[in-house]
């Protein structure tokens, strides 16, 4: 086993990531931007090294200078966490060729994966249904997209070869759109990763987003640990997750692991990945891509199984054999995840920034917070304004649920303004409560255009502020005669919305 293990990233992932290390007997080391001197991850870490620098480009991806600090430091192995440099092929060989290991896949399979044409063609060859579509796109003339397009059939989906986070993709759908949308996608994927090669595939309109936790060893066995549905999203963005999918229909599930595992198997993969699907209202499954790292919703996957998924990757990484078949791993109950974030649903999620002048997060049986920041934080413009994850678990789905909603109603953020809300509303959704659930739910059910009312916390800052207004300091002139008035009756409008 490693004796250190740097952890290249920061906020709730890399905070999780020291939890099991400790918990492991293993140092952790952290690094930290400037904005990040004092961050969580700083305070929980055994050792920490600065980045000199602001942005994500002068500091957490700075693949030379981490590589430096680990060989200094006497680290053994670099954890990448999520995003930042854990799919970057070139580091993975860096770390390598540095006598560091890398928590993660080989790096050839981290390349073949970053590539979506190369990784459609891969999947094909094993036999991986995948979307209908057209991969030549990159350097054809447009009469051919055009001719291409029709032949796949309107709606389409324009998407980027190096695509992540939802960039670079476009919905057209109709022939008149598709020349905007496609030199759209290209300039927004240049300049994004570099790379404006596009492709086409027909675009589902009505699916969920189902995948499939794969784990494999470096002796070649491959298993899965089940699938998480993760269709909730804004932009191609996942905002709720839960785990397992609702109403997946067992034989869809069992050829969609069988999938998973060949797809996982037919890279030479090994350590921990996801293998995303759409999944069709007729059953038909199709594949999308695989992020050969650790998922961001990992934890509900955890928590049915009773996993540490971290500490997989680190045994996995120090050449353990596989520790469990996924076929072989009961599902015990249902977890959900909300991912909070510092973002004003109002005003079209404009992420907000500032200080955390206090944070309260929930508790309880079948809870979890895994979160980056306290009270004190700065939330910075620099990095992703993800706060926490919040993760419900319970006996079935409608339990979840239920906790889910009470966890949320107990997370007090303020300083900033976040999505909690709105995910109040999501939850308590009809539709999202009976388990009727596709991409495009947010807009279908207009779930996040109206700003919602005040909530508790804003109503009791805006009545404390009301209130402190109204008295003088303690000992001014005149301060003795000067009853506090009390904040319910001089909140004003605030009052009304409590009732
Ligand atoms: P990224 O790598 O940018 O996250 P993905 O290929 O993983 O892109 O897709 C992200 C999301 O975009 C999916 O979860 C889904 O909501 C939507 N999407 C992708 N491909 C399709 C498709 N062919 N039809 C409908 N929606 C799609």
């Amino acid at each position: 086993m490693f004796a250190k293990v740097l952890i290249a990233n920061r906020g709730e992932i890399a905070v999780r990531i020291i939890r099991t290390l400790r918990e492991m007997g293993v140092a952790s080391v952290a690094v930290y931007s400037d904005p990040d001197r004092t961050a969580l991850h700083v305070q929980v870490a055994d050792e920490a090294y600065p980045l000199p620098g602001t942005t994500a480009a002068e500091t957490y991806l700075q693949a030379a200078t981490l590589i430096e600090i680990a060989r200094s430091c006497g680290a053994d192995a670099i954890h990448p966490g999520y995003g930042f440099l854990s799919e970057n092929a070139d580091f993975a060989r860096a770390c390598v060729a540095a006598g560091i290991t890398f928590v993660g896949p080989p790096p050839d399979a981290i390349a073949a994966m970053g590539d979506k044409i190369i990784a459609k063609r891969l999947m094909e060859e094993a036999g991986v249904p995948v979307v209908p579509g057209w991969v030549g796109a990159a350097d054809a003339k447009a009469a051919t997209v055009a001719t291409e397009a029709s032949k796949i059939g309107y709606p389409v989906l324009v998407k980027a070869a190096a695509g992540g986070g939802g960039k670079g993709m476009r919905v057209v759908e109709d022939a008149s759109a598709l020349a905007e949308a496609c030199a759209a996608a290209r300039r927004e994927a240049g300049a994004a990763f570099g790379d404006d090669r596009i492709f086409l595939e027909k675009y589902l309109p009505h699916a969920r987003h189902v995948e499939f936790q794969v784990l494999a060893d470096t002796h070649g066995a491959v298993t899965h640990l089940a699938e998480r549905e993760c269709s909730i999203q804004r932009r191609h963005q996942k905002i709720v997750e839960e785990a397992p999918a609702p109403g997946l229909a067992p034989a869809v599930r069992a050829r969609m692991a069988e999938a998973a595992v060949r797809a996982a198997a037919a890279i030479g993969y090994a350590n921990a990945g996801t293998v995303e699907f759409m999944l069709a209202d007729d059953g038909a499954f199709y594949f999308l891509e695989v992020n050969t790292r650790l998922q961001v919703e990992h934890p509900v996957t955890e928590l049915i199984l009773g996993r540490d998924l971290v500490r997989d990757q680190i045994e996995i990484a120090a050449g353990a054999a596989l520790p469990v078949r996924g076929d072989e791993t009961p599902i015990r109950g249902h977890a959900i995840e909300c991912r909070v974030y510092a973002e004003d649903p109002a005003r079209n999620f404009l992420p907000s920034t500032g200080r955390i002048h206090y944070m309260e997060t929930p508790d309880g049986p079948g809870v979890r917070v895994d979160s980056g920041v306290a009270t004190g934080s700065e939330v910075s413009v620099h990095y992703d304004p993800m706060l926490a994850k919040l993760i419900a678990w319970a006996p079935d789905r409608g339990q979840a649920i239920t906790r889910m909603r009470a966890a949320l109603a107990r997370f007090v953020v303020l300083g900033v303004i976040t999505n909690i809300e709105f995910l109040q509303d999501l939850l308590g959704h009809p539709a999202f409560v009976a388990g009727d659930l596709h991409t495009r739910f947010l807009e279908e059910h207009s779930i996040g255009v109206t700003p919602g009312p005040p909530t508790l916390a804003e109503h009791a800052v805006a009545a404390f502020a009301a209130t402190n207004r109204r008295r003088p300091p303690a000992g001014a002139i005149g301060a003795a005669e000067t009853t506090a008035p009390d904040p319910w009756s001089s909140a004003g409008r605030w009052r009304g919305g409590l009732s």
